[in-house]
């Protein structure tokens, strides 16, 4: 449980959470018409910052939100955010709604000031357990939008699909759309097949995972190449390994799709490699 810690982001001020209140009208509350970050936090210092900052820039610009603040006033509220709650290891959620409106009308009124909202909490490493036994992942057919490029908080459809995966007795849903491999209900998905390492692209059914980025980065440090193709749903049940990435959960290894074994049924030993150079890349850029 991602547990709240005491002080929060709203409007550009740090408050208490227990007192951060916004109007019932905020259309991302009654639209879900926002977007949002997950920005993992070592050491105190944000990790790909700039990145997520890119991807939030540009799903304000794809719901067409003003961009409430300049980008060194956003480094310097997370900056903020972090100091006010301690610092640390952490996970940082912002979010930018596109405000409070008269009432409640599809067709947003004109000049609504955005509400921006910021909360972290304490961001634990995998167990060590979980790393030797890896997850457990469900296939479930995609339900979500056409946009799944905007990291919009309209969530509904991945809460849908992870209470289905939980259902199943699975740790995360990987999404097929028909044949095609789509990515995880909240990552990105890797398979490796006899060496060669394979992601879906870049495209409108997923969304741009800066960790799918590292993971390049920590490919590139290893000298291992990446295939960016589609990947077929049948290439998911006979991969030697199969991965999911996120920014709070790093890369992990998936042992069990469906109930069946994914290679021997533990995490494999590329994604061995991949995981102990995504740690030594983090503590690098965390120093
Ligand atoms: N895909 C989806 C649908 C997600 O919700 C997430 C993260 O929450 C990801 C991929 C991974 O993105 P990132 O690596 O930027 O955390």
């Amino acid at each position: 449980m991602a547990e709240a810690l005491l002080h929060c982001l709203l409007n550009g001020a740090i408050v208490a959470t227990s007192d951060a209140r916004i109007s019932p009208l905020d259309r991302g509350f009654l639209f879900g018409d926002g977007v949002y970050e997950v920005v993992p936090a070592y050491n105190g210092k944000p990790f790909r910052l700039e990145a997520h900052f890119e991807r939030l820039l540009f799903g304000l610009d794809a719901l067409e939100i003003v961009n409430p603040y300049p980008r060194a006033r956003w480094a310097a509220l997370v900056h903020e955010l972090i100091a006010a709650n301690g610092g640390g290891d952490m996970g940082i959620y912002l979010q930018v709604a596109r405000g409070a409106g008269k009432g409640r009308d599809f067709l947003p009124e004109p000049h609504i000031k955005p509400t921006v909202f910021g909360f972290c909490w304490r961001l634990a490493t995998p167990k060590p357990e979980l790393l030797r036994r890896g997850i457990s992942a469900a296939m479930l057919e995609d339900i979500r939008w056409q946009r799944c490029d905007i990291k919009t908080v309209a969530l509904v459809g991945p809460v849908m699909l992870k209470i289905e995966a939980k259902r199943r007795g699975a740790d995360e849903a990987i999404l097929v759309r028909g044949d095609r491999l789509a990515e995880g209900s909240s990552s990105a998905v890797f398979v490796v097949k006899e060496g060669r390492i394979a992601t879906p692209p870049a495209s409108h059914e997923r969304l741009p995972s800066i960790t799918r980025l590292v993971v390049g980065d920590v490919l590139d440090a290893l000298g291992l190449l990446l295939d960016v193709r589609e990947v077929r749903r049948d290439e998911l049940f006979a991969a030697d390994e199969i991965w999911i990435a996120s920014s709070t959960r790093e890369a992990l290894a998936v042992a069990l799709l469906d109930g069946k074994a994914v290679g021997r049924g533990k995490p494999g030993p590329v994604w061995r490699r991949v995981f102990d150079e995504f740690q030594k890349l983090k503590q690098r850029e965390a120093s």
